[in-house]
């Protein structure tokens, strides 16, 4: 083990609770992670001290607190490998990030007959925005297959880059199964025929090492939350020439150069994204959370998660009636699971009784589950601050579970 994780978990003030009586397992990190003190504090002190509405003021307090709100952003760029900090967009999630990009960037660029290609493993946030834009547009969506075990079948994947594809989106990595893509020849397999290209990063940012630049995607968009920060401040990436052509998402305060009511210049990238009041003590504390992350270093996170997940298959092969939903050889630390006779929803019930918290459902990507022939599954989703004994309570309670639907 390579991280000092008794004492990275003194530092998540939630993680030394109780649960029903037994000390919180907390197997929900896919969902959103916990947060150290440290991003508490951050924001905590933001509103004690320094709090004022940032790029409007003159006066100390609102230069000052525009000061902290635009530091996060270049610190942003360095955690993801972006050399121009003027290509990182504060919007409030991964969500909001690619619609974002289906509005503006879609709405210019996409018109009637249109390929989009998708995954069969995305989140619903990658897919909705994309049949929205299509239906407005008159496009059409395509779907690249993944096989039984959950890993994309790229070459089925290219077969579906014509002349007519206008966009592939993709995620990095699957949040229901954990299969990590192969992101940067995805990527070149697009640039190659003059395809965009848009990387959901939401569950690969917070697990490892991710440099933009390398990718070379021309959108990557994630969200704060799961990197331990706040809920509210996520980012969108995008190459500058493309986001200096696009038009505002949204329009108001904040995002102009001028306004008269016979016309409006807007902002540079990136303020010409950002209308109105943002979440300003959020991203003060996604700043403290990065600031956090790196201290620990991904590289070392992403080693010590991989140990978890080995020893996590290796302990719940033991369970009886266990399946795992998605086999990828390349997979980030996620296990999805099903249990003969037992619904993941009782499952994530009789857990949470023994103070295991998991994900049962259909996490946000019914196509997928239809795909590998389950309603839902149960998740357990690990993060650095998890350990092996999180992994023996979960084999516990779910040797117990599977005995009372025995
Ligand atoms: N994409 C993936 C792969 C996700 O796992 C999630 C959230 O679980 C999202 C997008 C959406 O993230 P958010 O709800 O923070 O916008």
């Amino acid at each position: 083990m390579t991280l000092d994780v008794e004492k990275i978990r003194s530092e998540f003030p939630i993680l030394s609770t109780e649960m029903r009586g037994q000390p919180l397992t907390y197997l929900d990190s896919g969902a959103s992670a916990q947060k150290p003190r440290v991003v508490i504090d951050a924001m905590a002190d933001f509103y004690s001290t320094h709090y004022a509405n940032i790029h409007r003021g003159v006066y100390h307090l609102s230069a000052e607190a525009t000061r902290q709100f635009e530091a996060v952003r270049g610190k942003v760029a360095a955690f993801i490998g972006a050399a121009n900090e003027r290509e990182i967009i504060f919007v409030r999630n991964a969500t909001e990030a690619i619609n974002l990009v289906a509005r503006s960037w879609g709405e210019q660029n996409i018109s009637e007959g249109d390929e989009i290609v998708l995954t069969q493993m995305e989140h619903h946030a990658n897919i909705v925005p994309w049949q929205m834009l299509a239906k407005r547009c008159g496009a059409v969506i395509r779907v690249a297959e993944i096989d039984d075990d959950g890993v994309l079948d790229v070459a089925h994947l290219t077969s579906l880059l014509g002349p007519k594809t206008k966009l592939l989106a993709f995620t990095h990595v699957s949040n229901a199964l954990g299969t990590i893509n192969p992101v940067t020849q995805l990527v070149a397999l697009a640039r190659d025929r003059g395809i965009t290209t848009l990387v959901d990063g939401a569950q690969a940012v917070p697990h490892q090492r991710v440099s933009v630049d390398e990718i070379g995607a021309d959108f990557y968009v994630f969200s704060g939350h799961k990197v331990v920060g706040p809920s509210g401040a996520g980012v969108l990436h995008g190459r500058m020439d493309l986001l200096e052509a696009m038009p505002p998402f949204l329009g108001g305060g904040d995002m102009i150069e001028s306004v008269s009511f016979e016309g409006t210049t807007f902002a540079p990238v990136p303020h010409k994204f950002e209308a109105g009041t943002p979440d300003i003590a959020s991203i003060i504390g996604f700043g403290a959370a990065i600031d956090y992350l790196e201290a620990i270093g991904m590289d070392e996170i992403a080693a010590y998660e991989h140990e978890l997940l080995v020893y996590a298959n290796e302990r719940l092969a033991a369970v009886p009636g266990i399946r795992i939903i998605g086999q990828a050889k390349e997979k980030a630390a996620v296990i999805s699971f099903v249990l003969d006779d037992a619904h993941p929803h009782d499952i994530g019930t009789c857990l949470d009784g023994e103070g295991v918290a998991v994900r049962a459902g259909h996490h946000c990507a019914q196509p997928l589950m239809k795909r590998m022939g389950v309603p839902a599954t149960a998740r357990a989703s690990f993060a650095f601050y998890n350990t092996r004994e999180d992994i023996d309570r979960l084999v516990k309670a779910l040797v117990k579970t599977a005995d009372l639907f025995a």
